[in-house]
């Protein structure tokens, strides 16, 4: 079974700041926010990345988006928006080889993202 470093985070194993839990996902501030509020949700289960998530998957990706939406409910973000990133690959610059959604908020954001 592979762990890193987001799985420890989600056992508590390493500690963070969770800011949403439940069975299936975990939600803690990012440590170098890119805004006031930068959340990272990420799946209990290890998994890689986005492209390595299959139709078996179809379950817990859609837990992740709606505890993202839960997270952005929570912390204010409902009224001004937020943007929900998954980063996957080098191209788009994913650092931690473990599935997770950004949810960043509390200012505005340009478009295109660099
Ligand atoms: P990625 O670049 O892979 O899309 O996003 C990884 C994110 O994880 C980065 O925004 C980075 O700041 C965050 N991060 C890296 N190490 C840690 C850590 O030990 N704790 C927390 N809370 N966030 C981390
Ligand atoms: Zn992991």
């Amino acid at each position: 079974m592979t762990t890193c470093l987001f799985c420890n985070i989600a056992s508590k194993a390493t500690p963070a700041q969770i800011v949403l839990e439940n069975e299936h996902v975990a939600a803690f501030r990012d440590i170098r926010p890119m805004a006031p509020v930068h959340v990272l949700v990420v799946p209990k289960a290890h998994l890689p990345g986005i492209h390595d998530a299959g139709p078996g998957d179809a379950e817990v990706l859609g837990r992740l988006l709606l505890a993202a939406r839960d997270v952005a409910e929570r912390l204010d973000l409902a009224t001004g928006g937020y943007r929900l990133v998954i980063n996957q690959g080098p191209d788009a610059g994913q650092s931690v080889a473990h599935l997770h959604c950004h949810v960043i908020g509390g200012r505005t954001m340009a478009w295109p993202p660099g």
